[in-house]
């Protein structure tokens, strides 16, 4: 069975695997991308749901803890990098 998720600023579901899942690790709440256990959030790998999410600070909902724009600024960078890739 496949792992439908759904993008917290879109709401596209689709497979797991092309979301980033953003993760707030239990017990010490730290916020981490793509790996840990905890509370998880998708989202979509690009810059239009990153915008989104940061102008309505969805992460932080979703995840039940403040997420700091350093973090916003982790994705921005993640995106830059994705793109050198090509
Ligand atoms: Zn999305």
């Amino acid at each position: 069975m496949r792992s439908q998720r759904c993008c917290i600023s879109c709401r596209l579901m689709a497979d797991k695997s092309v979301f980033w899942r953003v993760v707030r690790t239990v017990p010490d709440r730290q916020i981490q991308l793509n790996s840990g256990m905890g509370r998880s959030a998708y989202l979509c790998k690009t810059e239009a749901c990153l915008l989104a999410a940061e102008k309505k600070d969805r992460l932080s909902r979703a995840l039940k803890t403040p997420v700091s724009k350093d973090f916003y600024q982790i994705l921005k960078q993640q995106l830059l990098d994705g793109q050198a890739d090509r």
